[in-house]
């Protein structure tokens, strides 16, 4: 898998209305991520190099490391450069959250994990989230968890704006259009969400 850190461009502009989600509150949890992960720059490879050397003939500028924002400008905003990117090799299988973040912890006292379950809704005491309705789908029996302290929705680019919408977070217009109650009139809720992008991948032998 390739290792690459989200915009920090994205950070601080949800950190500017949100405090602690700018990129500089967050950059020590980066870190401590690529700590745990087992990464491997692919410059190292003869074939890599040459295919580095064409861009850089071509008038490209070679960025040595992908991740590096203050130098070559943010990932996602000045890709005019060539690079070779950081990888996460596992005995050649691709890694994940489960097996590098979740799996080492799993006998936390303090995580609880919900095989299947999906969340159906937030839970709103006014405008603050207070806690989530679960339900599982093998029994059907739904569960509501409460937070001490906050709600993070992690659903992925479809279904994260999609329990927001269902929980009454998102476009006025849309929300009435469903009979869905609005709890937050937020335009932006499931616009812009995923980023067309495309990439080169080359695999050569180590
Ligand atoms: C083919 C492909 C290759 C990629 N390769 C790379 C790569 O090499 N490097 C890289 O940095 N990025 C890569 N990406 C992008 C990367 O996978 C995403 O940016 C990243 O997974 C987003 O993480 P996330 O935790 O926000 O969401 P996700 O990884 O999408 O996780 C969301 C999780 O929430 C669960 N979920 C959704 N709705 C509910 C609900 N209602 N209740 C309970 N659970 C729910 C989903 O089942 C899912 O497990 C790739 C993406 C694709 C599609």
């Amino acid at each position: 898998m390739v290792w690459l850190l989200g915009n920090p461009k994205d950070f601080d502009g949800w950190g500017a209305t949100n405090p602690g989600w700018a990129w500089k509150d967050l950059s020590n949890y980066w870190e401590y991520i690529v700590s745990k992960w087992q990464t491997t720059h692919v410059e190292n490879d003869v074939y890599m190099q040459r295919l580095l050397n064409v861009g850089t003939n071509q008038g490209f500028t070679e960025n040595p490391d992908i991740n590096n924002f203050t130098k070559y400008g943010p990932a996602g905003v000045s890709r005019r450069y060539f690079s070779g990117v950081l990888e996460t090799p596992s005995f050649a299988r691709r890694t994940s959250v489960w097996t590098q973040l979740v799996k080492p912890v799993i006998s936390k006292e303090n995580l609880d994990i919900y095989v299947y379950s999906r969340a159906h809704k937030i839970i709103f005491q006014g405008t603050k989230a207070v806690g989530v309705l679960i339900q599982d789908p093998i029994s059907g029996r739904k569960t509501i968890l409460r937070a001490n302290k906050e709600v993070i929705i992690a659903g992925g680019v479809f279904d994260t704006p999609k329990l927001l919408m269902l929980s009454g977070v998102g476009p006025k217009k849309d929300l009435k259009k469903l009979g869905i109650s609005v709890v937050a009139d937020v335009p932006g809720v499931g616009k812009k969400s995923a980023r067309p992008h495309f990439s080169f991948t080359f695999i050569s032998p180590s």
